[in-house]
């Protein structure tokens, strides 16, 4: 126990001008004997921080409002004439994303860390083949998988970051190991092997170079706090690790400034050099706290183990079903079939849509669409999407005949937000989740930024309440991105919400109605655009 900090504890009832030496004296060695003589009280340990654990039940409450009834999802008032098709009802469509989430589940093998549908895992094969069952029984035509032929793959295998207690931070302070500490994906770097390496930690800010400006990192742990703006992709600290550890850093700890304490599998937010790991919220924010309690004369320190592999070689599948056409151009609708932990939004909510289409379109009562409407879910979309390149390569002719890529990722969930701990001059006002009754807004990408495209997906959105960025991007950047550079025009709507590729991304973040809202935006651009012509949609001629 530190002297500073049993000054601080006495200060306000024993306050005296005159007698304040000799009683500050007095009460401290007052202080210390009872310390030595009294049982150790738990509140004392980490400087009488409450530890991350504890914040863990109103955080589960905060998670149950997106379940309460008094937070039901605005519903969805069909236009008059909307299609009355059970296929896209939204109870429908959550059913299949419900069957996906199980399945991820069901596949896991005991005690495996870097969990979900990862690229040719029994998770990712097993959804292929359900998919391929219910495009059976719906009726399409020539369902089959297909292997795709994984190349080397970065498997984090297991980790530990711990930080390491001292009597010095309070009676009882034991090491605290992060429950929420996840790798930073490194899918280019080598096999690591660490094992229990102890270093001081460096409190870097927001590892801006104008943030590293004053510390020495050379040999020391890197903890910098990351801003989700507004989700995790779009996080601060993202493009700063790499330089942090130029800098001399042997290993980073980013802290995600986010609600609950989920674990993060996220790209771009590590280095091939160093062992970098993201923590969730309230492990993060009970980091930062102890390295503010402790100053700077007894930094802290951390112990770290990371051990990563590289697999020789995996293999994945694609999932094909066909809807025939009267013609021989193609509209392909794509969905990748990875995600990490449930990946309930991302992707099982892709796949479910991309089911209700397939069910509508195939029904025999309806008039066959014009073009070949081809159903393709994707594997590996996080390992260099493998599967949409197996599929653009071995399938040339239906490549030179599709006019349109139109590829369904993370397509709805609830509208949520983190509202971060606020310091006011009495307190701290705690940080909360805050859920709506409304849907995430999703962002539109045209490749080609054809306005009759466009215009459908305006029309649809006004129809069903979607809503939709003010922006329409060119350029795709999920799954899609392949079938771009094969000079495919490329469309899709992407919801990335506050718990992209976390384990909090579950089937709790989506509502029936935000989806029927979607697959039903879908299934109209569809129609629309198989009722325009080629050159109508922007496709330029193949030679
Ligand atoms: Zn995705």
């Amino acid at each position: 126990m530190s002297l500073a900090r049993i000054r601080i504890r006495c200060r306000p009832s024993q306050r005296s001008k005159k007698l304040h030496g000799l009683l500050s004296t007095t009460v401290f060695t007052i202080a210390f004997i009872m310390l030595q003589i009294m049982p150790a009280s738990a509140g004392e340990a980490w400087f009488d921080l409450k530890l991350p654990d504890n914040h863990q039940r109103r955080s589960d409450a905060n998670r149950a409002a997106y379940l309460s009834p008094d937070l039901a999802s605005l519903p969805l008032a069909l236009p008059a004439d909307a299609n009355a098709d059970a296929a896209l009802n939204g109870t429908a469509v959550y059913s299949y994303l419900r069957d996906i989430v199980a399945i991820t589940l069901e596949h896991q093998p005991a005690g495996q860390k870097y969990r979900g549908r990862i690229a040719g895992n029994a998770a990712e094969q097993a959804t292929a083949d359900y998919l391929a069952d219910q495009m059976r029984a719906f009726g399409l035509t020539d369902v089959h998988t297909e292997t795709v032929q994984g190349g080397r793959q970065w498997w984090p295998e297991d980790w530990q970051v711990t930080l390491i207690g001292d009597s010095a931070y309070g009676n009882g302070t034991t090491d605290y190991t992060f429950t929420s500490a996840f790798p930073a994906v490194q899918l280019e770097a080598g096999a690591m092997d660490v094992q229990d390496l102890e270093a001081e930690l460096v409190y870097v800010g927001l590892g801006r170079p104008v943030d590293l400006l004053a510390h020495d990192l050379s040999g020391k742990i890197a903890v910098v706090h990351s801003v989700l703006q507004s989700d995790p992709f779009f996080q601060s600290a993202r493009g700063h690790i790499e330089k942090i550890v130029q800098a001399g850093a042997i290993a980073v700890i980013t802290v995600v400034d986010g609600p609950g304490n989920h674990q993060y599998a996220l790209e771009q937010v590590g280095s091939d050099e160093a062992p970098c790991f993201l923590l969730g919220g309230h492990d993060g924010r009970f980091l930062e706290a102890a390295i503010a309690a402790a100053g700077k004369e007894q930094p802290l320190r951390a112990r770290i183990s990371m051990r990563a592999s590289v697999r020789e070689s995996w293999l994945g599948k694609n999932v094909l079903g066909l809807v025939p056409g009267r013609s021989d151009e193609y509209l392909l609708i794509t969905a990748h079939l990875d995600g990490y932990f449930e990946g309930a939004n991302d992707n099982a909510g892709g796949l479910a849509a991309m089911l209700a289409l397939a069910q509508y379109f195939s029904d025999p009562d309806r008039i066959p669409p014009e073009r070949n409407l081809l159903f393709v879910g994707t594997s590996a979309h996080h390992e260099f999407s493998d599967g949409a390149k197996a599929f653009i390569n071995d399938h040339p002719e239906i490549v030179a005949k599709a006019v349109l890529v139109l590829n369904i990722e993370h397509p709805s969930s609830l509208l949520s937000y983190f509202r971060g701990p606020l310091k006011m001059s009495r307190g701290t006002v705690p940080g909360q989740l805050v859920t709506t009754n409304s849907q995430g807004w999703r962002t539109l990408t045209i490749s080609n930024g054809n306005e009759r495209v466009l215009s459908f997906f305006q029309a649809a959105a006004a129809r069903y309440g979607v809503v939709i960025e003010g922006t329409v991007n060119r350029r795709p950047n999920g799954d899609a991105y392949d079938f771009f550079k094969a000079r495919i025009p490329v469309v899709q709507l992407m919801d990335a919400n506050l718990w992209f590729h976390s384990s909090g991304d579950q089937l709790d973040t989506i509502s029936p109605a935000g989806l029927e809202r979607t697959t039903r935006l879908f299934a109209d651009v569809i129609n629309g655009i198989d009722d325009a012509s080629a050159t109508e949609l922007g496709r330029r001629k193949r030679k």
